[in-house]
């Protein structure tokens, strides 16, 4: 039997998985993670921490597929724009077809019923006759919030089922993939286990799936392949995390859940979106070991009386600049340098003012993160800050309140991409049998199609078993 390794199980590799689960290869999973059951929340949500340890935990660093595992919010319709870039290699409709089957999978596993946020065409009218008016552009989307808290009980069941079918994979947690190297047409792949390292082994394999995330995409870059492939530098998102009064968002909130808004900066046309709205939801750190982030999510059953969401400024760059992430990140640990090693908030209206916030004491919106009061401006580029002040002001008509002085900004909220990675329309690269999926490709940004990538994956896969014939690549990275 022909053997193939799949390197990763988040949600790309999962939905891969799930696609090989009973075909005639055998498959093995490599993940640094402890098996699923294993994997637990945030131990700051759960009120077991108050700060986050100095080394990243599982729970955000390579260990743990993020998304599906905090917050878990699903966009389930094909569009240009959102959640990745895999409508441009697959068109609409079997972009469609295949986040319609990541859907029924969730909801098949969901330990109870978890409701499809779906604007109506009264919603719609709303949103675009608001949007429209404060400048800015409304992009349609219909998603699945599952929640933090039923993140655990889904993953685990849609694993159960892939156990289930597939006699044919060989399971190897806490297991780090070193190195994937060609050997003539095969792969050969170096391992050891990640927490008690020393026991490093190789194995060769004839197809490779890898699904390593975002977390692995400085892994990738050092790989042995790496320089055959096809590539273009990718882009990065610096930004803020908006934490505002829920009262300010409800009318958008109980509508959408989480309209996308598009605007382009009167400024620098830069285009600012927003990203990750978390009504009654909560701020929390992302620890990189390096430098520390902040995100949000939001739960079921626990909730806050704010809103949290990112206001993004997407950059791509050209020649002769070749290192975005060393870019983003540079600016996320400046921002740490500045707080004394973790997330800086300010008040908006000090940000306008160009003063430091000092104190959040008697602050009309009260912060669900505790994060150093300071001043965000002695960090991030100028153009960068006018394009989020642009956009909030731009939000106040469609919110009122949102962009008000107390209003509460936290940093460093960056996000760089990997370089783009050329492949066919079954996420192949041009090196033959060998596939990339999920983040780590670039062409996906959330769990949707990135588990959708994986399904993408798992059947050229299938075909390849079936024809034998390698197939063309027909898609190449913009
Ligand atoms: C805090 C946070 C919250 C998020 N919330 C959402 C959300 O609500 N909705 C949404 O759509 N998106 C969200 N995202 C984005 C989402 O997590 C990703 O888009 C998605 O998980 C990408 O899936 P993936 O399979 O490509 O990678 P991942 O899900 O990151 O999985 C990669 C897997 O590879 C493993 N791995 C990495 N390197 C190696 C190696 N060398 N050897 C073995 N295993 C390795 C990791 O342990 C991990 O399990 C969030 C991201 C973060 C950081």
């Amino acid at each position: 039997m022909q053997k193939l390794a799949l390197v990763g199980l988040g949600a790309s590799g999962l939905f891969a998985l799930k696609e090989l689960a009973g075909a005639d290869v055998e498959v093995h999973v490599f993940d640094v993670g402890p098996t699923y059951e294993k994997r637990y929340a945030c131990p700051i949500d759960q009120g077991k921490l108050e700060v986050c340890p100095p080394k990243a935990c599982s729970y955000c660093a390579p260990g743990q597929s993020a998304g599906s595992w905090n917050d878990f919010k699903v966009i389930l319709s094909a569009s240009p724009v959102i959640g990745g870039r895999l409508y441009d290699l697959i068109g609409e409709q079997e972009l469609q077809k295949r986040l319609d089957i990541v859907r029924s999978t969730i909801l098949t596993h969901a330990p109870c019923e978890i409701p499809v946020v779906k604007p109506n065409a009264e919603d719609l009218e709303w949103i675009k006759k608001r949007a429209t008016m404060a400048g800015m552009v409304y992009h349609y989307q219909e998603l699945l919030h599952c929640g933090s808290d039923n993140a655990p009980a889904i993953n685990t069941s849609i694993l159960e089922e892939i156990k289930a079918k597939g006699p044919n994979i060989i399971f190897h947690w806490d297991s780090k993939v070193l190195s994937v190297s060609r050997r003539s047409e095969h792969f050969a792949l170096t391992f050891d286990r990640y927490r008690k390292p020393g026991e490093e082994q190789e194995d060769i394999f004839d197809y490779c799936i890898i699904s390593v995330g975002r977390g692995g995409a400085a892994w990738l870059t050092q790989q042995e392949f790496y320089k055959a492939l096809d590539i273009y530098p990718g882009q990065v998102d610096i930004g803020i995390r908006v934490e505002t009064s829920s009262y300010f968002t409800e009318e958008v909130d109980k509508r959408f859940y989480e309209p996308k808004l598009y605007y382009r900066s009167k400024h620098s046309n830069d285009v600012v979106r927003n990203f990750c709205s978390n009504p009654k939801g909560f701020v929390t750190p992302e620890n990189h070991r390096e430098y520390v982030l902040v995100n949000g999510h939001s739960k079921m059953y626990e909730k806050s009386e704010n809103n949290n969401f990112a206001v993004l400024v997407s950059k791509t760059f050209t020649r002769p600049f070749k290192d975005p992430q060393m870019y983003s990140q540079t600016i996320a640990k400046i921002v740490n340098m500045l707080a004394g090693g973790g997330p800086l908030v300010q008040r908006l209206g000090d940000l306008r003012a160009g003063r430091r916030t000092k104190s959040l004491t008697n602050n009309l919106i009260k912060p669900t993160l505790e994060a150093e009061c300071g001043d965000i401006s002695l960090a991030y580029p100028h153009r960068i800050l006018e394009g989020i002040v642009e956009y909030l002001d731009a939000l106040d008509k469609i919110c009122p309140g949102v962009a008000g002085e107390s209003t509460l900004l936290y940093a460093p909220e960056c996000k760089s991409y990997p370089d783009s990675i050329s492949v066919n329309k079954n996420m192949e690269t041009n090196v033959p049998n060998l596939f990339i999926v999920g983040d780590s490709s670039s062409w996906t940004r959330g769990v949707g199609q990135a588990a959708t990538s994986g399904i993408l994956a798992g059947e050229g896969v299938r075909q390849k078993l079936k024809t034998a014939v390698p197939s063309k690549i027909v898609a190449v990275a913009k």
